[in-house]
């Protein structure tokens, strides 16, 4: 083989060289000037709009915002134009489930990473459901201000284990004296009904929202829903209502042992009788329960390959988060030690089941949202979301409705949704521009984009160009080299250390 290029050759890298430095001034202005800006006005031209309520798409028309708000038109000129052309307009995502992780497998994660993903993959509200009181108010101080790119946080706190009505009414206090906007429900402890329902209900006196992940045991989603809860994470207690008896567990099994539980959890739908399961599901309409499945999380239990393999993991996995998602009975969810073809297969009988009941809720009325539970089972934040959306699409919901699950719903879920969640004057400019029509394909909001056919051949499109957070615009391919940058950095540390 000849080392010396061919004329050719050198003339078509000439050629690619000059075209990729066109494109680079041609794109360079833009974001450099942009990034991490909140002007006071706001024009985007010739875009299409989905706005989140369910409503069909319209444009190519204006969007207009002042002072970080929707308005229907501005008075002068704008102070910035952003061209929409080609782009499609959607409101801001919200994460109803997730967490603020400062470290993982005991590595330190920067802020700055977990709020870039979010961005990037749209995220624009996420719902904090347990971290550190005291410095999650910090981080969403910092973020508020605009100091990193970082989403909206609501703080919901963690009621966990209280044994009596006195204890839970007390944690309850210190909760809303610590300044959190809600309170999740989860311990390892099974909340009798009766200190469940003096929770529920200091909870409604100090005005904080409330969700559940609901353990094993006594309670189950039908006491949730009396005392007044007002949305159900995951899916834990939901079938447990409409079993004919206890769920059928082996002789050795050991709540525990997370092999075990997971293994069983697959196992669970199945046991549900039909018609208990639908009085269930219309009880929970009935009592205004909201409902966010979280699908994505626990896709590696029906196909494990696939969840260790995600292409993204190449450039945007945190060191700390692949350290903790090697299964160890150590690290929660990382529990696929000897998980079987057998585990799989069941598991994909335990979602078609659950998404059957998903569907079978929204028909009834019932809300859905979206949520991530992102840092755990081999879920990326952000991209979580993003699957959690093609789940819901797999579900069989209208690409119309998964989108009103995750902005307009996630919003009603929140309490907030006079405020985001929908494309409309008066509510927060919370918006996604996105290269493409998401409609056709959600693979098109994905950061690290896709590839499709045109003219005749396969060109790389999609990934989100701009989230705007309140009016503050953030550019997503300068938010993904930021990200890649901080992986690249902690991995030459990690390795450096060893
Ligand atoms: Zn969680």
């Amino acid at each position: 083989m000849s080392s010396l290029p061919s004329a050719r050759i050198l003339a078509r890298s000439l050629g690619a060289l000059l075209a990729s430095a066109l494109a680079t001034t041609s794109h360079a202005q833009e974001p450099a000037r942009l990034h991490g800006l909140r002007p006071d006005s706001l024009e985007i031209r010739d875009v299409m709009v989905v706005r989140g309520d369910g409503a069909p798409p319209f444009g190519p028309t204006s969007v207009f915002v002042r002072d970080g708000k929707l308005v229907a038109a501005l008075d002068g000129t704008p102070a910035t134009v952003i061209d929409g052309t080609g782009l499609w307009l959607l409101p801001g995502l919200v994460a109803t489930h997730a967490h603020l992780q400062e470290a993982s497998a005991g590595i330190p994660m920067p802020m700055e990473y977990q709020g870039a993903l979010w961005l990037a993959c749209g995220v624009t509200t996420i719902r904090d459901l347990g971290s550190t009181i005291a410095r999650s108010l910090r981080v969403r101080a910092r973020g508020d201000k605009g100091e990193f790119p970082c989403p909206r946080i609501l703080l919901y706190h963690q009621l966990g284990a209280v044994h009596s009505k006195e204890e839970a009414v007390a944690r309850v206090r210190a909760i809303a004296s610590a300044g959190g906007d809600g309170i999740k429900f989860w311990s390892n402890v099974n909340y009798p009904p009766e200190v469940l329902r003096a929770a529920l209900q200091e909870a409604a006196n100090n005005r904080l929202r409330t969700t559940a992940h609901i353990g094993v045991g006594e309670s189950n989603a039908i006491h949730y829903a009396d005392g007044g809860i007002d949305c159900i994470e995951h899916w834990y207690g939901i079938p447990d209502a409409a079993l004919r008896g206890v769920q059928d567990f082996p002789a050795r099994f050991s709540y525990s042992n997370e092999v075990d539980r997971f293994r069983e959890a697959g196992k669970l739908w199945r046991q549900t009788d039909p018609e208990k399961l639908e009085a269930v599901l219309q009880h929970l309409v009935e009592r205004e329960v909201a409902w966010s499945p979280t699908l994505a999380v626990y896709e590696a239990s029906r196909d494990l390959v696939r969840a260790q393999n995600q292409p993204w993991f190449r450039e945007w996995l945190h060191p700390a988060l692949e350290a903790f998602f090697s299964p160890s009975l150590d690290s929660h969810g990382s529990y696929f030690i000897g998980w079987s073809s057998t585990d799989e297969t069941a598991w994909r009988e335990n979602y078609r089941i659950w998404m059957g009941a998903l569907r079978r809720f929204a028909e009834l009325g019932g809300t859905v949202a979206t949520g991530e539970d992102a840092g755990y089972i081999y879920l990326l934040y952000g991209f979580g979301l993003l699957r959690e959306m093609e789940l819901h699409l797999e579900a069989g919901f209208h690409p119309l409705e998964v989108v009103r699950h995750a902005s307009y719903h996630g919003a009603k879920v929140l309490g907030r949704e006079q405020d985001f969640g929908r494309v409309l004057p008066g509510l927060d400019a919370d918006l996604i521009l996105v290269n493409g029509n998401p409609l056709e394909n959600l693979k098109r909001l994905y950061p690290t984009g896709c590839d499709e056919y045109r003219d005749g051949k396969s060109a790389p499109t999609g990934g989100i160009r701009w989230t705007i957070r309140g009016g503050r615009i953030w550019h997503g391919p300068t938010l993904a080299t930021q990200v890649k940058d901080l992986v690249r950095q902690a991995r030459e540390k990690t390795s450096g250390g060893r």
